[in-house]
């Protein structure tokens, strides 16, 4: 039931173009077919009353347009979205929570002045961008669209349109050849004065432009020394800013934690609309079509975009809990298999986790580690 989903995820799966590093579920246009993803929404989220997921009468705690690029859809495509939202789940405009965080990811380029205004007309309050550096011969190289200039202007553009709430992503550990000076990306994003920070490792997967570039010599893998220093870099200057590290990778000031992310971090139920969107409801994991067409097909022939779904065993959703618990700063409530294991306390003088009172939470150096000490843990590896 829609009242135990809470938090809705919508998958915009259009960019202009496709990054070096990426492999995401994405559909490479020119045009962003607007009016036909949202028709294709709102049709899968009739599916979705009709088959009794969700139901009218409650409220979201928070919205994600992620993707992709959402940012390309024009404004009133967005506010068609959210509006659909409210009009098709049947919730009065009223019930809308008026602390509902919703966020849209953009990239600078799309930021302009006229987009923020109508974005923030439309109900959007928080904007997570994809800054990745302040380098543009990085961004260049990573095929990014924007200049690093843009990114200053894209935070001010927001503010000014009234959405304070701004995330920066930032990308660490390149290739050494680059020559990348990760201080001076963090200076740059620090002076910004943004909200929160995602910083994520670069890992080269398959079938990207990337590991193309690596297995023809053209470019280096990251090392796990350059990723280990870089972070814990940041880890330091960003704590010393005043920023808290709130999930392994996620550092935001006080007040100021994704409650989406969050949500998935502890584990709570969600929901998941678009191709490829992912949602879970405690029990059971599901996914749908990951292709753009083959998802607007299914749901303009009133068949459900769902492509699978897995039903976690009680060891899968254990060994989910120790390790989405470990990554958050809140760490892992140490019931009482955990508290007897002999590695704890090896763990405890290596300086890679603490033991706050009930609760067992992870270093810095041991998020670096985050695979072994869950493996420690359950006997298992971690596959979440
Ligand atoms: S903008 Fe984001 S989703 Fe699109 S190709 Fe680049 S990294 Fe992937």
């Amino acid at each position: 039931m829609f009242s135990e989903m809470p938090h809705l995820y919508l998958h915009v799966p259009f960019c202009a173009r496709r990054c070096s590093y990426c492999d995401f579920s994405i559909a490479v246009r020119k045009r962003v077919p607007a009016g036909e993803y949202v028709a294709a929404i709102e049709g899968e989220l009739s599916t979705l009353v009709q088959r009794g997921v969700v139901a009218s009468g409650d409220v979201f705690d928070t919205i994600y347009l992620g993707g992709g690029t959402p940012s390309l859809l024009p404004p009133d495509a967005i506010s068609q979205l959210l509006d659909a939202i409210r009009d098709k789940l049947r919730i009065p405009h009223s019930e809308f929570r008026t602390d509902l965080e919703v966020t849209l990811e953009a990239n600078p380029e799309d930021v302009t002045p006229d987009n923020a205004v109508a974005w923030r007309r439309a109900g959007v309050n928080r904007v997570s961008l994809g800054a990745q550096s302040f380098d543009d011969r990085v961004l260049r190289w990573m095929h990014r669209s924007h200049d690093a200039a843009r990114i200053g202007d894209a935070v001010g553009i927001l503010r000014r349109a009234g959405i304070t709430n701004v995330s920066l992503d930032l990308i660490f550990a390149l290739p050494a050849e680059l020559g990348r000076d990760w201080g001076r990306d963090l200076d740059h994003a620090l002076a910004l004065e943004p909200s929160h920070l995602s910083l994520y490792g670069l890992t080269v997967e398959e079938r990207t432009p990337l590991a193309r570039w690596i297995s023809r010599g053209a470019a280096t893998a990251p090392d796990d020394e350059r990723y280990a220093a870089e972070y814990l870099q940041a880890h330091l200057r960003l704590t010393t800013c005043g920023y808290r590290f709130y999930e392994v990778s996620n550092a935001a000031r006080d007040g100021w934690r994704s409650r989406h992310n969050a949500a998935y971090w502890s584990g709570r139920p969600y929901l998941g609309c678009g191709p490829a969107a992912h949602s879970f409801d405690g029990r059971a994991r599901r996914w749908n079509l990951a292709a753009w067409e083959a998802y607007r097909r299914a749901v303009a022939a009133g068949r459900s975009p769902l492509e699978s779904e897995e039903v976690l065993t009680d060891e899968q959703r254990e060994l989910e809990r120790v390790y989405l618990s470990l990554r958050t700063a809140e760490g892992l409530h140490l019931t009482a298999p955990y508290r007897l294991l002999p590695s704890l306390t090896v763990w405890v003088d290596r300086g890679w986790v603490e033991v706050r009172g009930e609760r067992v939470v992870c270093t810095p150096e041991g998020w670096l580690r985050l695979d072994a000490l869950v493996g420690d843990l359950t006997g298992r590896h971690a596959t979440a």
